[in-house]
């Protein structure tokens, strides 16, 4: 539900129910060098109440180090474990998920910021504030050490960068193409400049390829993070955030409620437009059904449950699709196979918008015109193996078990023929 806190008393009620506050950065505590009114004072409160303060920020400009020496100048105490960036979600993504060889260095397409945490996680790199200057179409001489190419937020960017990097992604097999983060813009001076994903995008353009991973909001990367760090409860914990693309949706995904202030990208207009509004009312139901099959109460559903879950919110997958789904999710958690496991929240979102995961069943007319065309003898009647094809055809894959069940109900000829315009009135009834 959207709520505005417009009184004192709302306020303060919003603060009273969480103990865990993740603050985005840019936009909602400062512009470029220039702190808001009241975040000082805010935070201070905070701190005073006794809650659990996190910074959680996109930009990848600055490594945590810079952060801890900004929010110090500002006079907002915060400490290096409270803070989370996109270079340091990108470093850790490096060295921890993709056990990045020693041997092997990153092109950066960024600031220092990147440098700094890839330096701590151990990890070697180049490009960045080296590769400065005007460029002719030089030659770009081989270098097979360099398997990542990140990209970051880069106000120095320019053509030697794009040509080296489209260079090693092309010519080193297997070399990694890392986004920090893709906001299109942030706010700078009252207004915005073009933001990581912009500067990204003549790359991908030009590899005709999308980044293997987006490290920063709304990937929930930073939100595991903080979660295994602090050991915090998802209820009590709240997102504040100016951006509905990366601060909201990143709540949303993690199955933690959200603040959208208005001090930087979004406005109240987009706030309450039709669409956001949809938006969070369904993803508000999702999370609803979600809770009612977490029955171990560590928002969580287990994968027994996924069909029905899945079911209960409109969709639905034939018991064969449900397996695919389950098992394809324990291959990428390294799950095996036949065993009974946890879904998180953030998991289910991404298997319920899987690609036409809420396309509606074939219409009766759809189907008995596709059994037609088969229907040579135009009787009405149609063999197994035809009707398996059509409605595989139509997307509705069964397995065998599930056909014959619903073949029980149905007509069958003597020559084991089934009567079509029977079968889609059993199938439309269940
Ligand atoms: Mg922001």
């Amino acid at each position: 539900m959207l709520q505005y806190l417009k009184t004192k008393e709302e306020r303060e009620e919003f603060i009273n129910k969480y103990d865990n506050f993740l603050f985005d950065c840019d936009g909602v505590l400062w512009e470029g060098n220039n702190m808001f009114e009241g975040v000082a004072e805010s935070m201070k409160l905070l701190r005073e109440k006794g809650k659990h303060v996190c910074f959680v920020t996109n930009n990848s400009t600055k490594s945590r180090a810079s952060y801890l020496k900004k929010f110090e100048g500002l006079g907002i105490k915060a400490e290096l474990g409270e803070i989370f960036s996109s270079a340091f979600a990108t470093a850790t993504y490096l060295k921890n998920v993709l056990k990045f060889p020693t041997d092997k260095k990153v092109y950066i397409i960024g600031m220092q910021g990147i440098k700094e945490e890839l330096a701590l996680e151990g990890i070697k790199s180049c490009g960045a504030e080296e590769d400065s200057g005007l460029f002719d179409n030089d030659l770009i001489p081989d270098d097979p050490e360099v398997g990542a190419v990140i990209v970051g937020l880069d106000t120095q960017v320019n053509y030697r960068k794009y040509a080296k990097g489209f260079a090693y992604l092309t010519r080193n097999p297997g070399c990694y193409f890392l986004l920090t983060n893709e906001d299109s813009t942030f706010p700078q001076h009252g207004s915005f400049y073009p933001g990581a994903g912009a500067i990204a995008a003549p790359l991908i353009t030009a590899l005709n390829r999308r980044p293997d991973a987006v490290l920063g909001k709304p990937a929930l990367n930073m939100l595991e993070a903080i979660l295994a760090e602090y050991k915090i409860d998802p209820k009590k914990t709240v997102m504040i955030g100016d951006r509905l693309n990366t601060d909201i949706e990143f709540g949303l995904k993690g199955g933690i409620d959200t603040l959208c202030v208005l001090t930087g990208v979004a406005t109240k207009e987009e706030l309450l437009s039709d669409d956001n509004k949809t938006k969070k009312n369904e993803q508000s139901k999702w999370k609803e059904a979600f809770s009612l099959y977490d029955k171990k109460g560590n928002s969580t559903v287990s994968s027994a449950n996924l069909g029905d879950l899945l079911r209960g919110l409109g969709q639905n997958p034939t018991e064969a699709e449900v397996r695919e789904l389950i098992k394809e999710t324990a291959k990428s958690k390294s799950i095996p196979e036949s065993q009974e496991f946890d879904i998180d929240f953030g998991t289910f979102l991404s298997i319920l918008t899987r690609p036409d995961g809420f396309k509606p069943a074939g219409s009766s007319q759809e189907f008995i015109q596709g059994f037609q065309v088969f229907d040579k003898e135009g009787d009405g009647y149609i063999s197994a193996g035809e009707l398996r094809y059509v409605l595989t055809n139509l997307g509705e894959k069964l397995t065998n078990e599930e056909l014959d069940e619903l073949l029980k109900e149905v007509e069958i000829g003597k020559d084991g023929r089934i009567n079509y315009i029977d079968f889609v009135t059993v199938v439309l009834s269940n």
